[in-house]
């Protein structure tokens, strides 16, 4: 009897452990993080817009949390998604602005990313859609295998567009290879000079069926000039109204292939609703807002197609799903598509100051919706300080994962707040960039300083002006300066 209790003892020990391991992978939910491309915060019915309809992402709203203080870190979209995978201010590092269709790895192989950390805590990870985070150690040949790329970073599964949809290659890669390329019909891509006498936007503007600007007149790809030069891979090179279908499509079979059992992550990135917008023809004059608000329109069906794939799988229940902008709204001429005269019915940030690619609360203020039945609050809103950069360690809390040492340098564990705890708080303070290292700007509590090109800088207290109307600097310098002290702080850290 004296031995056997310890015997005992020690296998109701073991009992109970693998009781609370398989408790807590029970608790460890699928995530699905999708970032869409350019939606404005006014741009959603669940955000005030009454133009557009967006049925699916004001369910996710009405079954879920709603933030109305959610930053993507900076107004464009290749820093964005640089802090969103690493945690880490895009502007520490050199290089990370607006990446060209053949730049190379922005972020370095071995930083840990929001994609590695869960994929070290056992799930099955995904990446579906706009990457435009650079490919390769030196200038990716489209021909041979891509790498390092997502796969390098966490990713067991990639289906990518390289960089965005106005720009050059034109072509899906998936894993390693572009799709359906033909070996006999190779592609070769250039920026800043042209690849023989290519056809271009400028030397055949009658091939166009949507006008662009100079800056994206150069090769031709379906009847749309981009930035940047291409030839070859004729078989490979995408339609643009079909993106949206292709995207989802894959989105879904991710979804679908996943086994009962192991969590999966899949960072779902649309092209929707970037440049050139060109919706499929089932969505065109939906909207009665042009070619805008029709992709728009497209961007929502696609979200309700996750959903169903989610419902379909029965995994309803124990999936985080988050949407979100990778950069406030703007109005642009860059693509004259026939419609733009209608494209400002629908203002892309509802009533906030500024568009993407500014400092202003409308270049990085987004909408952000997370919904995981019975752990999110249904149908409430959140006014917590957030940003997108601090997934990171977010989503290894949710799970019980520690973030590897020196990971996510710049990012916050506010998982509390996304999970709607009461009396959670946000973040105190969210440096915000353009596409630059410089000027920044600080929002601090209340508070939002905004350096600009001239060194001076302007101040405003969204709490009462939430419009930026009204800049405070000349009238309380002393704050202006104290925030001034307190940003360049931060930009001192390594
Ligand atoms: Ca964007």
């Amino acid at each position: 009897m004296k031995k056997s209790l310890p015997k005992q003892a020690l296998l109701h020990c073991i009992l109970m452990l693998a009781l609370a391991l398989a408790a807590r992978a029970a608790d460890r939910p699928n995530i699905i993080f999708i970032l869409s491309d350019d939606v404005g915060y006014g741009d959603l019915g669940c955000y005030g817009a009454n133009q557009v309809k967006t049925p699916h992402l004001d369910r996710l709203a009405r079954e879920g949390l709603q933030f109305t203080d959610a930053h993507a870190t900076a107004s464009v979209c290749t820093p964005t998604r640089f802090a969103f995978m690493t945690g880490r201010y895009a502007w520490r590092q050199k290089g990370t602005g607006i990446a060209a269709g053949n730049a190379t790895a922005l972020i370095p192989s071995g930083t840990p990313t929001v994609a590695s950390v869960l994929q070290q805590a056992g799930y099955q990870t995904g990446v579906v859609g706009k990457w435009h985070l650079g490919l390769g150690t030196t200038t990716p040949d489209f021909n041979q295998e891509i790498k390092p790329g997502p796969r390098e970073l966490g990713f067991g599964y990639s289906f990518i567009i390289p960089a965005t949809g106005d720009r050059v290659p034109c072509v899906f890669v998936e894993n390693h290879r572009v799709v359906g390329l033909d070996p006999a019909d190779p592609i070769t891509v250039r920026y800043g000079q042209p690849v023989g006498n290519e056809p271009t936007g400028l030397t055949h503007p009658e091939r166009l069926i949507i006008k662009a600007d100079r800056n994206h007149s150069q090769a031709i790809v379906n009847g749309v000039s981009r930035i940047g030069y291409m030839t070859g891979g004729t078989a490979a090179l995408w339609k643009d109204e079909d993106i949206a279908d292709t995207l989802t499509r894959q989105a879904v079979a991710f979804i679908g292939k996943q086994k009962p059992g192991t969590p999966f992550f899949l960072y779902f990135a649309p092209h929707d609703i970037h440049e050139p917008m060109v919706p499929h023809p089932r969505f065109r004059g939906t909207s009665g807002c042009g070619w805008r608000g029709d992709v728009i329109h497209q961007l929502d069906w696609t979200i309700g197609e996750v959903l169903g794939a989610i419902d379909r799988q029965g995994v309803a229940k124990n999936t985080l799903v988050i949407f979100t902008s990778d950069n406030g709204g703007a109005i642009k001429n860059t693509y004259d598509d026939g419609t733009n005269h209608l494209h400002a019915l629908q203002p892309p940030n509802g009533t906030l100051r500024g568009f993407k690619g500014g400092l202003y609360e409308g270049g990085h203020r987004v909408p952000f919706l997370a919904r995981w039945p019975g752990k999110i609050p249904a149908g409430r809103k959140s006014d917590a300080l957030i940003g997108h950069i601090d997934m990171l360690p977010t989503f290894a809390a949710i799970i019980g994962q520690k973030v590897p040492a020196g990971g996510a340098p710049d990012a916050v564990n506010v998982a509390a707040v996304l999970l709607g705890a009461s009396g959670a708080k946000g973040r105190e303070a969210l440096v915000l960039q353009n596409n630059n290292q410089a000027p920044l700007a600080l929002r601090a509590g209340s508070w939002k300083l905004i350096q600009k090109p001239n060194g001076t800088a302007e101040l405003y207290d969204l709490a009462t002006d939430p419009k930026e109307e009204k800049d405070l600097a000349p009238s309380e310098p002393g704050r202006a300066q104290a925030l001034t002290v307190q940003l360049e702080a931060e930009r001192a850290k390594s």
